[in-house]
């Protein structure tokens, strides 16, 4: 299976990525924004790769990929804002425009079985999408300095998500691997999990999750490098459109040794097949 490489300067005059994750962030610009890579250090995200498995793949084309489209998504990656609670509508007008799309769908909103849909998909939305009012940085929590001189790869492996395509609002149902190799200093395993989780319970593409991930544990512990996995699939793909279930995307994102140093890599793509077999 081919993978496609989407590297910084990948197009004709090059830096694709690192003027866009040098930017400091705006003024007024919420403090819930993904961390800002701090001005003068290199972005380094060098690498993400793609692959679209498919279980009849033999039978259907590969699926194009449009990496200057990904390297633009992933530009934005850093500066995406979100609302402060002051710029959000109301809980009456999340449920209004609920009622509007049932009805644009055709639905009596007024017949029993709908009374308090409205409301109760407002309450849904409110729960799957918790990690706009959250912070993935200050998730990871404390350091802890106290390794015994431990510095060989730490991998938290199969951490489960379900998050949602943020161009059709169906579910992407994944499964994420995180490894990194510590320099002095260690995280709480359970933080990463919860990392995970705040990036999934936002509106996702699966490129932009790998890297965000990537990216916020590189910032916090500054390792000698970080790896971050992610196999799902799309509802997207299996419920509309070409509707091929059982397709599942890996997407990964090596930073430091993980991309400097081919053996860091084996090491770490070899521990998740042998987990695997
Ligand atoms: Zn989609």
């Amino acid at each position: 299976m081919a993978y496609m490489r989407a590297k910084s300067g990948h197009r004709a005059g090059g830096n694709a990525l690192g003027g866009h994750f040098l930017k400091a962030p705006e003024p007024g610009q919420s403090r819930l924004c993904d961390p800002p890579v701090k001005a003068g250090k290199q972005s380094r995200l060098r690498l993400v790769r793609i692959k679209i498995t498919d279980v009849e793949s033999c039978f259907m084309p590969m699926r194009e990929l449009d990496m200057d489209a990904i390297l633009d998504s992933l530009k934005k990656v850093q500066s995406r804002r979100i609302l402060s609670i002051e710029e959000r509508p109301s809980q009456a007008e999340a449920e209004a425009a609920v009622s509007t799309l049932l009805k644009w769908m055709g639905e009596d909103v007024e017949r029993e079985g709908l009374v308090d849909t409205p409301k109760r998909v407002a309450k849904a939305y409110r729960e799957l999408f918790a990690g706009y009012d959250q912070d993935p940085g200050e998730a990871l929590g404390r350091r802890f300095e106290e390794v015994g001189g431990y510095d060989d790869m730490v991998l938290v492996k199969d951490i489960d998500f379900h998050s949602h395509c943020e161009h059709h609002l169906v579910p992407i149902i994944g499964k994420a691997h995180v490894a990194y190799l510590p320099d002095g200093c260690v995280l709480g395993l359970s933080k990463i999990a919860r990392t995970v989780e705040i990036f999934a319970r936002r509106l996702q593409t699966q490129e932009n999750m790998t890297a965000q991930i990537a990216h916020t544990i590189d910032d916090a512990l500054q390792p000698r490098g970080v790896a971050v996995m992610i196999e799902a699939e799309h509802m997207c793909m299996a419920m509309r459109g070409i509707k091929k279930q059982g397709s599942s995307t890996t997407t990964t994102c090596f930073t430091g040794a993980f991309h400097d140093q081919s053996m860091e890599q084996t090491n770490f793509l070899n521990l998740l097949r042998m987990s695997k077999e």
